[in-house]
């Protein structure tokens, strides 16, 4: 009676959702890309695709010499957010639905009855059949089902696509062995090379370390987290709760210029607008900050009528830009930082459910995007020439996220 979590991850989401509106794809090698042209990448890949090497990330011209047969699809995503809908509402007829996390996967929580194995699975197979009956038959999603959503997300990983698979606390942890522990959730390739320098390689290793160990490697309580977490723990995280967060970036020589900097800035405030969304949060206050090479410094704010959407966002950000000094030695480093955070009102279950205006729609449409495939794989114009630069992991308030940074 240990199973507690039980987690939905759809495979090839996107291409799924082609393959079930456009019959002519379904069976082939489908590659959806955000725009078309031959240098984009893959933001997904049918699993037909993926048979030849093809997967989120692979150009296109690459995946046309892998299978010159593949159907190259551009991506619809005010399409995927509408299935994405549907296929929470499926699911919440057959069990609640306690959290979304993207686009394409969600958990729910295991009653007293349903922590049985074989009602748990019972109810996989009921979900999977009530996702086939009323979105689709290509709809095909892989099921975890564990002691905790960490490991039910893992275990939702080890079977695609179509799988379903059960880790029961007492499997522990032999059922992991042999399990990469790049499918870790928050094991990204830093942390990776932390775990190494530990003499942790393998998901054996990993079990065998102390507590201490863990301590080490993530720097603190995480460690400690990640270690109960392992052991089928459930364990409470406490709500971080943010007074700001920003980012900053140091400018490239060839990024100086007044104009190439103000793309950077922009680009700055959509990721910090996009990490406020995902938090559920809105933002009373934004700061521009610009360091000079002189040493010197400006700054400035202005107050706003709570909020987390990137238009309204970047309209205050450009008031701010006008108000800087224009007699000014070269520009250095450039900051943009949302503060007097606040929870957003009428917060609800799901990410997507909110969406009830066409800018909410707009902004999850690209978050969703973004957060799941290739970074910028959309943004709004102004910061169209800042695409290379301010790498996502320069930040100066905030803990990289694993899911938001692109880790893994
Ligand atoms: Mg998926």
């Amino acid at each position: 009676m240990t199973l507690r979590a039980f987690f939905i991850d759809f495979n090839a989401y996107f291409a799924s959702v082609e393959q079930q509106l456009r019959p002519e794809l379904r069976g082939l090698p489908v590659g959806v890309v955000p725009v078309m042209a031959e240098t984009t990448c893959c933001i997904a890949a049918s699993y037909e695709a993926k048979a030849f090497g093809i997967k989120t990330g692979t150009q296109v011209a690459e995946a046309r010499r892998r299978c010159p047969g593949i159907q190259i699809v551009q991506a619809r995503p005010p399409v995927y957010v509408d299935f994405h809908h549907h296929l929470v509402k499926v699911v919440g007829d057959q069990i609640p639905v306690d959290r979304v996390l993207s686009i394409d996967e969600m958990v729910c929580t295991l009653d007293r009855r349903q922590s049985q194995r074989t009602v748990a699975e019972d109810l996989a197979r009921q979900v999977k059949q009530a996702i086939y009956a009323a979105v689709g038959e290509q709809m095909r999603c892989s099921i975890g089902i564990a002691p905790n959503g960490f490991l039910a997300k893992l275990a939702s990983k080890l079977e695609k696509p179509d799988g379903l698979v059960v880790i029961e606390k007492e499997a522990l942890p032999e059922r992991l062995y042999g399990v990469d522990i790049n499918e870790l959730y928050g094991v990204g390739p830093r942390m990776i090379e932390r775990l190494n320098n530990l003499g942790i390689f393998t998901m054996e290793d990993l079990y065998a370390a102390s507590k201490a160990t863990l301590q080490h490697a993530w720097n603190g309580i995480e460690g400690e987290r990640m270690y109960e977490r392992l052991r089928g723990e459930q364990v409470y995280t406490p709500p971080t709760r943010k007074s700001s967060l920003g980012h900053s970036h140091v400018l490239a020589p060839e990024s100086r210029s007044p104009q190439a900097a103000w793309a950077i800035i922009q680009k700055l405030l959509q990721k910090a607008a996009t990490r406020l969304r995902h938090e559920q949060l809105v933002s009373g206050r934004l700061l521009l900050q610009l360091d000079y090479f002189d040493k010197r410094s400006w700054r400035d704010k202005l107050k706003l009528d709570p909020s987390d959407d990137t238009l309204e966002l970047l309209r205050a950000l450009k008031m701010l830009w006008r108000r800087r000094p224009r007699e000014a030695p070269p520009l250095l480093r450039v900051g943009v930082v949302l503060a007097d955070l606040g929870e957003k009102r009428g917060h609800t279950l799901s990410l997507f459910a909110e969406a009830d205006n066409e800018r909410e729609q707009l902004n999850m449409a690209m978050d969703a995007i973004n957060e799941k495939f290739g970074r910028h794989s959309v943004y709004f114009g102004g910061a169209h020439t800042a695409r290379d630069s301010a790498p996502m992991r320069i930040a100066f308030t905030h803990i990289p996220d694993p899911q938001l940074e692109g880790d893994t």
